[in-house]
């Protein structure tokens, strides 16, 4: 069984967009720029917020981190996206989701320039990435893309089932596992929480994607031996023996399940690692299409 470490093949594509950003910057162009939006104070927001900052960063790009109220208007909230639209110096827009209820995420979503996009989740990617069209590519799925060609796991022909059908994660994954690219060509069986044979569906998958938010739903028992198992799960699962008071958890029952697979996600260290580094990719992407 191989563990499919994140920080390693995230370590990989940073590195790569490090030295390109080098490549930028000696030639005496601005580094590219990401401008991460950030409303209210929710503890797992905070710290996605914070890694993306940290990792731009990194790799040499500049990165603006701007914060608003829980109570913010949503007005506010779009007038502030506009101006980074119209700003010639920002590549990437991202708006950290979940967002508080008086806010439509879609009318915010819809209102970030497709060309910064970074996110993938405006209805123009959507449907270019339906398309097979060029497009950003939502991060997550991104991210386990990446970690695919890392790693090496054939795709051509195989039987991948996702479970969870949402417009960040699990959509976007079957579209790309079954499009013709590279680590794509499978056989797509998409799962949701009205799928009623579910145990049966997963143990016939050769490639088995969990993104449904449930800890540890995933058992030994669902799973087909040799299978790869990618884990896009995290819950932050209440533990007062933990430093934080809580642990976080993948939808997969890791212990029991690793062992009967050829290869896994571990959680944390995983895909979460990969889904910056898809966002960090995309952020390059714009910036080459801003300043060519
Ligand atoms: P979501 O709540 O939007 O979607 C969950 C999906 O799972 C839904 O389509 C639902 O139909 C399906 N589902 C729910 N219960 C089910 C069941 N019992 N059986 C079958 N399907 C079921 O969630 P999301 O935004 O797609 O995120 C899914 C998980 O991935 C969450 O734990 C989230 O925190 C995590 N996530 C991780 C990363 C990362 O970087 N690792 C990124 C995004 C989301």
């Amino acid at each position: 069984m191989m563990v499919l470490d994140g920080k390693i093949a995230s370590a990989a594509v940073k590195q790569e967009l490090l030295e390109q950003t080098q490549m930028i910057t000696q030639s005496g162009n601005r580094a590219p720029h990401l401008v991460a939006i950030l409303v209210g104070t929710n503890g797992a927001s905070e710290t996605y917020v914070a890694s993306k900052v940290k990792n731009c960063e990194e790799i040499g790009f500049q990165s603006t981190l701007v914060r608003f109220e829980n109570t913010v208007a949503e007005s506010i909230l779009l007038d502030s996206i506009h101006a980074f639209n119209n700003d010639p110096n920002v590549d990437g827009i991202l708006v950290q989701l979940p967002l508080p209820k008086h806010i439509s995420e879609q009318k915010i979503i819809e209102a970030i320039d497709p060309s910064k996009d970074v996110d993938g989740f405006h209805p123009s990617s959507a449907g270019k990435l339906v398309q097979g069209l060029p497009s950003f590519i939502p991060a997550t799925p991104f991210g386990i893309m990446l970690m695919l060609e890392y790693f090496d796991i054939p795709t051509k022909g195989k039987h991948a089932v996702v479970i969870g059908r949402s417009n960040i994660v699990g959509r976007p994954m079957s579209i790309l596992l079954s499009s013709n690219i590279p680590r794509g060509n499978c056989t797509v069986t998409i799962c949701h929480s009205h799928t009623p044979n579910l145990k049966e569906i997963c143990l016939q998958a050769d490639i088995l994607i969990a993104a449904l938010g449930k800890p540890e739903f995933v058992k030994a028992d669902m799973v087909k031996d040799g299978a790869v198992v990618i884990d896009v799960g995290i819950t932050r699962v209440d533990d007062p023996t933990a430093k934080k008071g809580f642990r976080i958890k993948g939808d997969v029952a890791y212990a029991e399940v690793a062992p009967k697979t050829s290869a896994i996600t571990p959680v944390p260290g995983g895909v979460g690692l990969m889904t910056i580094a898809g966002l960090l990719k995309n952020t390059l992407q714009a910036y080459k299409m801003r300043i060519g």
